[in-house]
């Protein structure tokens, strides 16, 4: 086994760490309870409840992609 050299840790922690690091990555609620997609399949992070919670508080309808690995498509190596 190789130890990673002192760059490639600190490129490592500066991936963990990049731009993606950042966005506040959400999660849709049957991927946090770990009912995930046995296949990868793209979908909202909000749920039904969370769009009618933004409808009745004159909120925008919460969009974007949940954060979970079994929503990603394409990218999976
Ligand atoms: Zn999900
Ligand atoms: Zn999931």
């Amino acid at each position: 086994m190789t130890q990673p050299t002192p760059e490639e840790a600190a490129a490592l922690v500066e991936a963990l760490q990049g731009p993606s690091a950042i966005i506040c990555y959400a999660q849709c609620e049957p991927c946090q309870w770990g009912q995930c997609y046995d296949e990868p399949t793209p979908h909202p992070w909000a749920g039904p409840d969370d769009v009618e919670h933004a409808r009745n508080t004159g909120q925008p309808e919460p969009t974007g992609n949940c954060a979970c690995s079994c929503a990603r498509t394409g990218s999976v190596r």
